[in-house]
Order: structure tokens, then sequence, then C-alpha cells
């Protein structure tokens, strides 16, 4: 028979049966029962319990029924649970009430279902009322459960019964829950099983077993309730998994003024600061806290009512972060002075807070460096080098009287949005009508999830730093700002207001989740400095470190046993340095051709191409000589000691000219109105730009094919780079040029320009007397060049795959159009899993890089690969190019810090697994007792 459930005590069964591996067990039995187990071994009080397996869930799924077997074995459990407690389930004398809570191997906050105080009838509640003589605390929990149950368990809408309350409190004059009497409460359940009689035209169950196994099932069915399923597909969760069920024995945080309930992380989950953060509240249940509708305690505060209590809850938090080597999220109770902990999970937290507490514990020991650099996504690095409001404009705005509100700082950034006040419209603008939205509600339900993810920001007048809103959005990375109660919303006007500043649905505010922090209007936002993240700074140097280990690589047909380099694509001096600054080691790329647009040099260049002769073009080019020279110098100069890639020249000339339309229009318009100074010129230049037409730019002349044509231009700017860098060395700075010759599709195109162009090279090396290290390469973006690699590699001292070219003529799809024409259709119909522009094909593309590598290597073993295409920043591309053996990937400034982490990752996952050798000091000991012992025998014989 299938064991379908696991005792509280059973975690070295759930352990046999998953074959010893924790991850294993955390599938069988969810994160929280995992953690419940592992706790109650650990000795943490919790109280007792019983959890039923994901793969019963799967097997309800499947059958539509609870399997064979189960139902028993939740009695036989429920029985071990009252021997240990001492309560009876459904015995009015001293009942055992228990809740029944969803639990997935990876953790869905508030997505699925919960019903707690499952035992409650009305004959276990009057017993309850002798037992504690508390009536007030019996019909608050019992009209919970009957409300809960309601809801969840038989898809009663909440407004259903949330109205007779509210209609209730009303007539009674109340304002607070807290103001309700037993009595009111004892009507209250009476109120709510009417509801559920006239919704249901059936009775609130008084058997409290047919309440437990209606419960389990709810909770089964809410795995594939939408607000889950939204949430897994958002998350990348996989369907399969299935929840388990936790029942287990209710604690009461709600018994009175000894009493009290909360959550708690073990470090500050918004900033990383190793202190714990947490709310309480006394006299309640949970969901209180969570669902941010009361006013919640600091924990510190707990402190001065329940010594005791807290500090065995510091001391038990600190241990579970020692023993999960991670930030602990945990929820606990306190029923009459005695602790209870509910749960304990790795703490959801913001990228700021990923990153610094990383760092802190690989400086505690608690993990290693590797562990830390393990622990930071790339999206974490790249949230924390997103845009931040400008402090000037911060200012500005306040002066100005726009700052409106302060809230809690619930997830870090800067939102900037058009407000709307329910989570389908804010999806619905973001998505249909392509706005940066910003929801606004009193507080979130998991219902408003879709809402949040497709907003820039959220801001709730309610709740919390643990509320429903700030979990979520920091996990998603999502700027939050919560409690901002001086916000008054109106869902009905769809408005919200600070005294007489109204904002009405559709307006623009600002919202800033750093500080907390609400303007009306727009905010220009700026870009965080990398320098001023010191524990950023900290990892990415120890993720560097990684990639620069020796024999952290297998070498592949003798490339690189080190990790990946980061260099970056960089036209001018400035790109340069922030590069520099970002961390990376070389510039892969340099477009030359994006500095001839600068507006002096686009009349020069165009008069280049006009002419007619190549004297012609040589004299126009001289004239831009010594503006690339100067171009180039500074890229030297800020990459002092570091390789600069130039590529030459690459588009298409017409690129370079004016739009063919547009000059017919003027000519055409010059001629109507008779206007004849200038209109020859005018014309001349339209019948250039119409002989200069190509059907197929892209696979017309460009690249080195327009190096052979027109061999002038990449002769100046080769000439420019080597000057440049004689005269950069004759300055003491180190270059490294290398020139980059683009759209190779056979060798025979670098057998005939490359010798033309080392010739400048040596020339200029001679008239300035001077020598420096460089080298001539191609890019491998033509499939041919890819093909026929060990035939360029003869020329070409490098490689870099320019991989966005490399794609659209592998796949032959447009780079220019697909996206917009057919690629989203592909991706929704499952044609293309992702978008192969952005992330290398590796089973096309990627097949090709490696096979260019192989065969380049065989002819030149040391050939230095690389990529520039915009591939060269995305982690799955840059795992790619460490397994095929790139020795560095290239890519815009501003990811340099996420391709560093991303390099590390892929060095530390595919690191070479070293065979252990037979530990030497064992074998010298070994060998010492042998020698021993033949002494012995020896001396044995002589005597
Ligand atoms: C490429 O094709 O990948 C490349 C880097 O060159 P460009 O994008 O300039 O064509
Ligand atoms: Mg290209």
């Amino acid at each position: 028979m299938t064991k379908w459930v696991y005792l509280f005590n059973e975690v070295k069964e759930a352990e046999k049966i998953s074959g010893g591996s924790w991850d294993a067990v955390k599938a069988l039995v969810g994160g929280k029962g995992s953690g419940l187990l592992d706790m109650t071994r650990a000795g943490v009080p919790v109280p007792p319990f019983f959890t039923v397996t994901t793969e019963a869930c799967n097997a309800y799924q499947k059958a539509g029924k609870f399997p064979a077997g189960l139902w028993d074995q939740e009695l036989k459990a429920l029985k071990a649970v009252e021997k240990q407690t001492g309560k009876k389930f459904g015995d009015p004398k001293n009942p055992l009430l228990v809740s029944c809570r969803s639990g997935a191997k990876f953790s869905m906050p508030g997505m699925m279902d919960t019903v707690l105080n499952l035992g409650l009838t009305d004959v276990t509640a009057a017993g309850m009322v002798k037992l504690t003589g508390n009536a007030r605390f019996v019909y608050d929990s019992y009209r919970r459960l009957v409300e809960m149950f309601g809801s969840v368990v038989l898809g009663i809408p909440d407004e259903s019964f949330e109205q007779p309350l509210h209609e209730y409190k009303h007539e009674k004059g109340y304002k607070l829950d807290t103001e309700m009497t037993a009595e009111d409460w004892a009507q209250m359940v009476e109120a709510f099983k009417a509801v559920i009689r006239k919704e249901k035209g059936f009775d609130f169950p008084q058997d409290p077993y047919k309440q437990l196994e209606l419960a389990t099932e709810a909770v089964f069915k809410s795995w594939n309730g939408k607000r889950a399923i939204d949430y897994r597909n958002a998350t990348g969760i996989s369907h399969a998994l299935g929840t388990a069920v936790n029942i287990q024995t209710m604690a009461f945080g709600n018994m009175g003024e000894d009493s009290a309930t909360g959550v708690a992380f073990s470090r500050n989950p918004s900033t990383g600061d190793k202190k714990m953060m947490g709310e309480f509240l006394f006299n309640a249940q949970g969901e209180d806290v969570v669902a941010g509708i009361r006013n919640t305690s600091q924990i510190e505060t707990l402190q001065e009512r329940m010594p005791k209590a807290y500090a065995e809850f510091m001391k038990i938090a600190a241990r579970l972060e020692k023993h999960y080597k991670d930030m602990q999220d945990v929820e606990f109770t306190i029923e009459r002075g005695k602790l209870w902990m509910l749960q304990t999970r790795n703490g959801k937290r913001t990228a700021q807070a990923t990153v610094k507490m990383a760092v802190d514990m690989a400086l505690e020991g608690l993990i290693s460096k590797d562990e830390a650099v393990e622990r930071v996504t790339p999206e974490n690095v790249d949230t924390l080098l997103h845009p931040q409001f400008d402090n000037e404009a911060k200012k500005n705005a306040e002066k100005e009287g726009k700052l409106i509100a302060k809230g809690v700082n619930a997830s870090p950034g800067a939102a900037v949005g058009q407000i709307y006040f329910d989570a389908d419209m804010a999806e619905k603008m973001a998505k249909e009508g392509k706005q940066d939205t910003i929801m606004v509600r009193p507080f979130t339900k998991p219902d408003d999830v879709h809402g949040m993810i497709a907003s820039k920001g959220v801001l709730t007048s309610e709740g919390g730093a643990t509320s429903h809103a700030a979990v979520v959005a920091r996990q998603f990375g999502i700027p939050c700002v919560v409690g901002a109660s001086a916000i008054k919303i109106d869902l009905d006007k769809r408005i919200m207001n600070v005294g007489d500043i109204v904002v009405k649905e559709g307006e623009w505010i600002s919202v800033d989740g750093t500080t907390g922090l609400i303007y009306v209007g727009k905010i220009p936002v700026s870009i965080p400095s990398i320098e001023d993240q010191v524990e950023l700074m900290t990892l990415l140097k120890w993720a560097d470190e990684i990639c620069s280990r020796k024999n952290i690589r297998s070498a592949t047909d003798g490339g690189p046993t080190r990790g990946l380099q980061v260099w970056a694509n960089a036209d001018y001096p400035k790109d340069a340095q922030r590069a520099r600054s970002y961390g990376a080691v070389g510039i892969g790329l340099c477009r030359t051709e994006h500095m001839f647009f600068e507006p002096e040099r686009l009349p020069i260049v165009q008069e280049m191409i006009l002419a007619d002769s190549s004297e012609g073009r040589t004299s126009a080019l001289n004239k831009l000589l010594p503006s690339q020279r100067k171009d180039f110098d500074g890229l030297f100069e800020a990459m002092d000691g570091y390789p600069v890639i130039i590529r030459l020249i690459d588009p298409p000339l017409h690129e370079f000219m004016p739009d063919e339309e547009k000059l017919l229009e003027e000519v055409v318009t010059m001629r109507v109105k008779g206007e004849s100074v200038g209109l020859k010129a005018k014309e001349d230049l339209l019948e250039s730009v119409k002989g200069m037409h190509e059907s197929n730019p892209m696979m017309g002349l460009r690249g080195v094919r327009l190096s052979i044509v027109m061999p002038e231009i990449v002769e100046m700017q080769v000439r420019a780079i080597f000057e440049a860098a004689a005269d950069c060395t004759l300055r003491g700075i180190v270059v490294k040029p290398e020139v980059m010759i683009p759209l190779t599709g056979t060798v025979k195109e670098l057998d005939w320009i490359q010798p033309r162009l080392e010739r400048i090279a040596a020339a200029v090396m001679g008239e300035k007397k001077i020598k420096f290290e460089y080298k001539f390469g191609s890019m491998i973006e033509i499939p041919r060049a890819a093909i026929t690699a060990a035939d360029v590699a003869r020329d070409a001292e490098f490689f870099s795959f320019g991989t966005n070219d490399l794609t659209q003529m592998t796949y032959g799809y447009s780079r220019d159009d697909a996206e917009r024409n057919f690629l989203i259709t592909y991706q929704e119909q499952g044609i293309l899993l992702k978008n192969p522009f952005q992330t290398i094909d590796r089973h096309g593309v990627g097949t090709l890089m490696q096979w260019a590598i192989s065969e380049g290597r065989k002819t030149r073993p040391n050939l230095e690969v690389g990529i520039c295409g915009e591939h060269g920043g995305d982690p799955d591309s840059i795992e790619w190019c460490h397994m095929i053996g790139n020795n560095y990937v290239s890519c815009s400034p501003f990811r340099v810090p996420i391709a560093r982490l991303a390099a590390a990752h892929a060095a530390l996952k595919h690191r070479p697994v070293i065979a252990k050798k037979p530990a030497a000091k064992k074998t010298v000991a070994k060998k010492a007792v042998v020698k021993k012992a033949v002494k012995k025998v020896a001396k044995k014989k002589s005597k």
C-alpha cells in the first residue's frame, strides 16, 4: 500500500522513501511539511501534525477522488496526534482542533487554500467554552471556521460573509472587531451558517471528520485554482508537482492577552541587515497579521510583555537560520504564554537583501563564497542597476508640493506609472494599452497577483512590511510601498486623495519603493552607481575569482581551462570607461561606423561615398583620419592594459546617405517651385542614392565585401587604429589593438584584404619606431564562415561570433522584422521556446559555434574566441559560451555585471568533477604501519 501520510515523527521514513535526498523529501511532503518534520526532529516546539503527500494530491487530480488508503491513513495519523496532544477530535470534553494547509515543494505564498479550526461544531464549541472559560475566543474561532469553510471549501464569495458582519457591527455601533463580545460572535456563527444554508442548500457539517475530508479535498483542488496556475506560470514552477496538505494541531494566538501570533524574518528581507524583522498581534490568529487588516506591532515590543517567550523565539530563529544556512521566514503562535513554531522556510527577499545576505553570510562563515555567488541571480543584479529616482528631481518635486504621502518601503526601486485601482484594469492597461501602470489598492489579495506582475509598481494604503502586497512585490522585484495610510482610496469613484489633492484613475504618480515616498506626476529616474553598492562589488569580485581559477573548466579541444572573461561592446571612450568601472576586462566590439554618424563627420563621409575615384575617396578620408585616430586614442587610454577589438566598417553605405524618398520629395518640390539653385546637386545626389539601392542590403555590399570593393575606407581606419595605438604606447599606455573584419564568408576574402592592412600596420609601427602586440581576426556571423572555420583560422588570429547576424542567417529570419511579424506567434504556438535573437539557439546556431571553435582551434590551437552579438549579455547564452570553450563574452556595458555573475554560475555549474585520490597521508601512514610491523617481525626473528 502506498504511504500517503507522514506523521510528525516520521522524517526518517520520508528520507528513506525519497532515497536520502532532502530535495526529494521536499518534493514528497512539500516545503512546509519538510520544514515541520525537520524542526520537530531538531527539538523545536512544533504542534503535532501529519502531512499528506504531493503524490496523494496528484493521484487525486488524476482520479477525481481520494486514492485508496488515503483516508484510512489520515484517520490513523489523527489518532497518533490525539495521543500526542491528549485531546480528541470531536470530543466535547477536550476537543482537538486542527488546521489544514497547502504546502507545495516551492513556496507559493497565499496562492492555495487553508482552513483553520477544523473540529469545531456546536457541541465541541460548547465543550471548549467550559474548558477554557473563554466564550469569546471559542465563538470567534468557530465563526472563522464557518466563514473559511464556506469560502474555501464551498466556494461562497467572501462578500457573502463580510456583508452580514458589516451590518451587524453597524447596527451595534462597533468600529473594530475587538469590540465584538462572545454573544456577538455566537450570533455571527449562526448568521454565517445561514449563509451556507442559503447559498448551498445544506448545513455546515457538524461531523468534524466530514470537515477534515472536505478541507483536504479543497486544498488538493486549490493546486489547480486560477491564482495558483498564474503564479506557477509567472515563476516557472512545474504544474506537475502537486501540493502536500499539512494537518496540524491548532495553536491559538487568540486565547486572550497572554496569547499572540506573528511572522518574522531572521534578517531584514528588504535591506538584508542582520536584524530580525517581524510583526505580531496580541490575541489574534495568524491570518490577521498576514492580511494586513489590523495594525501590527514590531517584534521587539514582544519582549516587554512576554520576555520568556520572546527570548526563546529569538534563540530558535537564530538556530533555524544556522541550520538552514539562510534567512528564515517563520510563523509562530504563543498560546497562553507557550511558544509554538508553525512554519519555517527560506524567506523571500529583495535583490538588495539577496546580495547583502549572501555576502554577509559568507563573511560570517555560514556559507562559502561560491555558495554566496550561486545564491544571487543575474536578475537580482539587473534589478540593482535599474533606474532610481534622481535625487535633485525628488527635492524639486517636494518643493512643488508633489510629495503626497509616505508609506512602508516594502520593495525597492523607482516606479512611474498611471494608476489603476484593480488588478484586472492594471493588467489590461499594461498589456493591451501598453501603458506603464501602477496598481493601487487598500491592500492586495492573492487574486491580485496578475495585476501586480503586469505593473511597474504597487501602492497600498494599508498593511505592513509582511503583508501580501509586500511579500509578492519583493519576490518579483516590483517597487512597492504599502501602508500609506494618508492616502484615501475611493474604489467606487475610482480616485485616491490626500487632503485636497485628488488623483484619478489613469493619472500619473511616482512611487519610490526604496524610501516609501509617493509623488504625484512623473519624476525622472537615473541609473544607480555600482561603486556605491559595496556588497555587490564584493560579490562580483568573488565571481571573477571563480572564473579566473585554474582548471575550473575542462579544456574542450585545447580551449581555455579558466572561466569566461567579460568584455564589453563600446563605441566611445565614455562607454569604455563605464564598461571598465562595471568590471569589463576588454572591449569586444567597437562599431566604428557609429563614429561616422557624428554631425560634423557625416558630410565628409558622404563626400567620400560620392567621390567617383579612389583619389577623391582618399582625399575625403584623409579629412576623417584625425578624428578616427582621436576616437581610438580615447578607447585605448580608457582600456589601458586591456585588449580593444575594433571592427572595420560594416553597414552598407546607403545607411550614411539621405533617405531616397525624402530626397525625391525635395527634388520634386524644387522643380515644381522652379527653384534652380542647388537643384542639380540634389538631383545628382538622388541619382547616387538610387544607384546604391539594394533589394536586400543586409545581404549586400557590406562588411568585408565593401572593404574589397572600396579598400580606401578600411585602409584609413587601420592607419588611424595603429597611429593611435603608437601614440598611446609612446605615452606609456599599454595597448592591445585587435582589428576585426566583419561578415567574412570565405577565407579568400581575408586572403585578399588582410595582408594589405597588415602592411599598413607594419608601416605605421615603422614610421613611429615602436612595437606593440596586435591581432587581426574575423567575425563569425555567416554560417559558411562557421562551417569553414578551419580555413578562416589560417588568417584570423581570433574569432568573434556575431550572433545577431549568425542567428539571422542560420534561421533565415530578418533580425529587423521577425520579432514584429511572427516571432511572438511562434513563441505563443510553442514553435520556438525562446526568442533566438535573445537566447542562443543551442541546437542550431549554438552547434555551428561549437563546430567553428573546434575546427578553428585545429588550425590555430591558441585561437582567441569571443561573442559580441546581443547574446553576450544573456545568462543562458553565456553558459553555452562557457561550455563550448569561448575565452570571453562581450556585451553592453550595463550588462557587464550580470554577465560576470552568469559566467561564474556557468563555471560553478560545469566545474569538472575531480576523482578523489586516495589520501596521501593515509598511504604514508599505512606504509609506516607496514614498515613498523616488518621491523617488529625482523626484531622478533633476530631475537
Ligand atoms: C552581430 O551580427 O552579432 C554583430 C555584433 O554585428 P551587428 O549587430 O553590428 O551586425
Ligand atoms: Mg553583424
